[in-house]
């Protein structure tokens, strides 16, 4: 809700009322705002004889046209799209971009393609944050999807040096996402990359460079440790090593960029530590006085993960889908697209409005409590049905 703006003047002493009515209301604000209201100044009433007590200067309210109620909103959702705001989003994991097609590499035509096949059926993606965060802000009908990078290879983000300077490599992943941006006005290419080490993306003259373009254009970096390291060896049950392999490459990273920038993580091999102490350390802790705290972690990929509204929605164990043709352990993006189109109603379909989650009536109960009962959101559940 707005506030309502205050206007204050030192010497009225007549204060304007206004009236609920909206047509009127904008009359009256225009007159506020734009011709001189006759007020009668203390001077010239003194100068009547008048007797007049010193009046201290009041606000005049002038009030902004209401927000939509939440109600309101909610009747301005178009359920014919088939909201449901309950469904499933896939995380697709992505390693190399390169010549040959591989089980940990794709061509650049066939990333290409997986973007168009993407944007054709209304997948849109969106950036882990705002997954995890339950902030997706999609247009109406459309499906989020997260796209993710592990290892920080040179094939994901490379520059070539051409006459004119340094020019972004068309055939990288980064280079794939900007061309498509400028070709889908309606498609931000939001992808994460989980770097590791000292030589994120390789060419180290230019590191400083790519991380910052990365931010600047609205990707992600996230940590997939010091060393690439196996959380399943023995040393790792430790919760200081832990903290150490994590820190190290959060105390790197923001050498170079901004502190508090890297706030997820992809575990290496989706491998953990067997020990609940050394595990907890994945969330959050320090090293040498650098402090990390990761709002996801990744494991590698075999399915599509929940809505962030469903009661069992975990953002410390997200399950991601491989960035791959269809495959026979059915964990690629086509075996996931050919399933969604066979049951649609499975997926995550945007209502386009942020305040109000939609769910169909019969997916109710598998809300998150907080959403079903919760002070702050009870109100901003829809439920339909489409009988
Ligand atoms: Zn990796």
């Amino acid at each position: 809700m707005k506030k309502q703006k205050i206007i204050w003047s030192g010497t009225l002493i007549a204060a304007l009322l206004l009236t609920g009515c909206s047509s009127s209301m904008e009359t009256q604000q225009e007159e506020a705002q734009g011709n001189p209201v006759a007020i009668e100044s203390p001077e010239t009433a003194e100068s009547k004889g008048d007797e007049i007590e010193q009046v201290e200067p009041e606000p005049i309210l002038v009030e902004e046209p209401k927000e939509p109620t939440i109600e309101e909103i909610k009747q301005t959702i178009d359920l014919s799209v088939k909201p449901n705001e309950v469904g499933k989003v896939m995380v697709l994991m992505y390693h190399n971009i390169g010549e040959e097609e591989k089980t940990w590499t794709r061509t650049p035509e066939n990333f290409r393609r997986d973007l168009e096949t993407l944007y054709e059926k209304n997948y849109r993606p969106v950036s882990l944050k705002d997954y995890v965060r339950g902030e997706m802000d999609l247009p109406a009908g459309m499906t989020p999807f997260v796209l993710t990078f592990d290892d920080g290879n040179e094939n994901n983000f490379r520059y070539l040096e051409t006459e004119n300077g340094w020019e972004l490599d068309p055939d990288c992943a980064v280079g794939i996402l900007e061309a498509f941006r400028l070709e889908h006005k309606d498609f931000d290419p939001q992808a994460s990359f989980y770097v590791y080490g000292s030589r994120p993306f390789r060419q180290e003259e230019l590191i400083g460079k790519k991380l910052q373009f990365l931010l600047d254009n609205g990707y992600e970096i996230g940590n997939h440790s010091w060393g690439h390291d196996d959380y399943t060896e023995e040393k790792y049950n430790d919760s200081q090593a832990v903290a150490e392999s994590l820190g190290k490459n959060v105390a790197f990273l923001e050498s170079i960029i901004a502190p508090g920038s890297i706030t997820t993580l992809a575990l290496p091999y989706g491998h953990r530590p067997k020990e609940d102490s050394a595990r907890l350390a994945l969330i959050d802790g320090s090293y040498e006085g650098t402090e990390y705290e990761n709002i996801a972690i990744l494991n590698v990929g075999w399915d599509p993960d929940k809505s962030p509204y469903h009661q069992d929605f975990d953002p410390y164990s997200i399950h991601r889908v491989r960035g791959s043709e269809m495959n026979v352990d059915n964990v690629g993006l086509y075996n996931w697209l050919a399933n969604f189109d066979k049951h649609p109603s499975q997926r995550y379909i945007s209502d386009g409005v942020v305040e109000v989650i939609t769910v169909p009536v019969e997916k109710f109960e598998l809300l998150g409590e907080e959403y079903r009962k919760g002070e702050e959101w009870v109100d901003r559940v829809y439920t339909y049905s489409f009988e």
